[in-house]
């Protein structure tokens, strides 16, 4: 588990219930505890190593990635962050020689459901349990893991949108824990302790490791190439990639704790790494409790770095209607999921669009893009294999936007919209007006017989406008809302109910 830094005091709270909890429930919070499985290998290392030797091949892991949304399916972690994620992760198993890659045919789900977005123990749990898929890692990204950047539960990952940014370590972290790994803290979950005294022999029932190594095997995380470490808040790093806090062992000799291990809780950017010893335990674990996760010994196609992938439509500053765009590629040998971005500028900023799709080369976009613009788009090729394509260069595509639907030139430049309508009597109705430029305009209120009830003069800025209709004086019945300039007219209906 790892706490995120707002909930660094809160947080302890929060994570006290799953402690106990894991304790009386089987099958509880792995990341508190030490699995059984830790410690059948913990006992057991010498013999397996024996008699696996060095194996060198490389294991492949496939992921779903499951993406919480609101009820409404709002919200969303986006889902090229994802595809990041997992390369960013791969870089941080190389050396373990682990390479995870998104399950063929089901690379993510996109899963509706408040309860499940932002919850506590009780939501996590069913989330997990509602939707976990066999033979493959299960990471679901939500907005709120019960308080924390991201925990391991269930023979599950549930990570934090948070937490999930460029670089992060929240990811390995967590799948460290899923491949067995305890935190080098291990033992001091939960503690508190006054770091400037010496450490006891014991805390909550386990030996406290020692400097001199005497105990590395017995105590702590059980392995002897990952120092002392009684650190259990996250922590900043110094120069030397040391914690800033002194520590003191059983025997009163001062330590820092290493800030490189990603499984600890050194902030993100100064963790790197897997130590020799909890790569062997991750590979065996893969082996024996994960087994069913490799499924392919030899590495799929990879997507060209020299194919660019070719827009088709639009181009060349071709004009299309603002509110339906279907952008369309050509296809890129072996990649499955494209990137579209929409910017105002040609480095995509600010981003209108940022939407990766599935089994297509088209995509079809009603809302969000601005009216009467000059504007740029990309596509990048992503595979369920293939999820490193970030950084490749790529063709840039130019289009206007423009109104087609208008029949006069006040409704090209501005876009209206009028709610809530129908409207009760008495509260006010919104128009919103999105202008290209400085004007003015007269806005007059009339009902179904023609008589005036309202009249102002209005100045409208370039983008979003916010005008109230008062709707105090008004009888139920249709009214018609006209908005006129030099330009032009536009006209809305609005109904007004008692
Ligand atoms: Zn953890």
């Amino acid at each position: 588990m790892r706490l995120s830094l707002p909930v660094l005091f809160t947080a302890f709270l929060f994570t006290v219930n799953p402690l106990q909890a894991q304790v009386t429930n089987p099958g509880g919070c792995g990341t508190v505890g030490m699995t059984d499985w830790f410690k059948w290998y913990a006992d057991h290392r010498d013999q397996i190593i024996d008699e696996r030797g060095g194996d060198t091949t490389w294991l492949y892991v496939p992921v779903t990635v499951q993406i919480t949304g609101t009820d409404a399916g709002a919200e969303y972690y986006n889902l090229e962050l994802a595809i990041g994620a997992l390369h960013n992760m791969n870089q941080q198993f190389r050396d373990a020689r682990i390479r995870f890659y998104m399950m063929p045919g089901d690379p993510f789900r996109y899963l509706n459901n408040t309860y499940w977005h932002d919850h506590d123990w009780g939501g996590g749990s069913d989330l997990i349990n509602s939707n976990r898929l066999p033979n493959r890692l299960n990471a679901y990204v939500v907005k709120n893991p019960a308080g924390n950047c991201g925990y391991s539960w269930q023979d599950a990952i549930v990570l934090g949108k948070s937490c999930s940014g460029v670089n992060n370590t929240t990811w390995a972290h967590e799948a460290g824990h899923h491949l067995s790994l305890p935190h080098p803290f291990f033992g001091w979950e939960g503690e508190s302790w006054d770091y400037s005294q010496p450490a006891p022999a014991s805390i909550g029932g386990w030996n406290v490791e020692k400097t001199d190594g005497s105990n590395c095997y017995q105590s702590g995380d059980r392995f002897c190439d990952t120092r002392p470490d009684y650190l259990n808040y996250r922590w900043n790093c110094n120069q030397n990639g040391e914690s800033v806090t002194v520590q003191h062992d059983p025997d009163s000799v001062a330590f820092r704790s290493d800030a490189t291990l990603i499984m600890g809780y050194a902030l993100d950017a100064c963790a790197n790494r897997f130590t020799s010893e909890q790569i062997a335990a991750m590979r065996n674990n893969l082996m024996t409790e994960h087994s069913e996760y490799l499924q392919i010994t030899d590495p799929l196609q990879e997507i060209s770095e020299d194919e660019p992938v070719e827009l088709v439509a639009p181009l060349d500053t071709q004009y299309v209607q603002y509110n339906n765009v279907t952008f369309s590629w050509n296809p890129v040998p072996n990649a499955s999921l494209y990137t579209v971005e929409v910017g105002l500028k040609e480095n995509m900023l600010p981003r209108f669009i940022w939407q990766t799709v599935y089994n297509t080369t088209t995509l079809t976009v009603t809302r969000n893009i601005p009216n009467n613009r000059l504007l740029y788009w990309r596509v990048r090729p992503y595979s369920e294999w293939d999820l490193s394509k970030q950084l490749a260069p790529q063709q840039v595509g130019v289009f206007r936007t423009y109104n087609f639907a208008a029949t006069n030139d006040l409704e090209r430049n501005v876009l209206a919209s009028l709610t809530p309508n129908p409207v009760s009597a008495g509260l006010p109705a919104v128009l919103q007006l999105t202008a290209d430029d400085n004007m003015d305009a007269l806005i007059s209120v009339s009902d179904a017989a023609g008589r005036r009830c309202h009249f102002e003069s209005v100045k409208l800025h370039p983008g979003e406008n916010l005008i109230e209709i008062p709707t105090a004086n008004l009888n139920a019945g249709i009214y018609f809302v006209l908005l006129q300039n030099e330009l032009g007219t536009i006209l809305k209906k609005l109904a007004v109910t008692e």
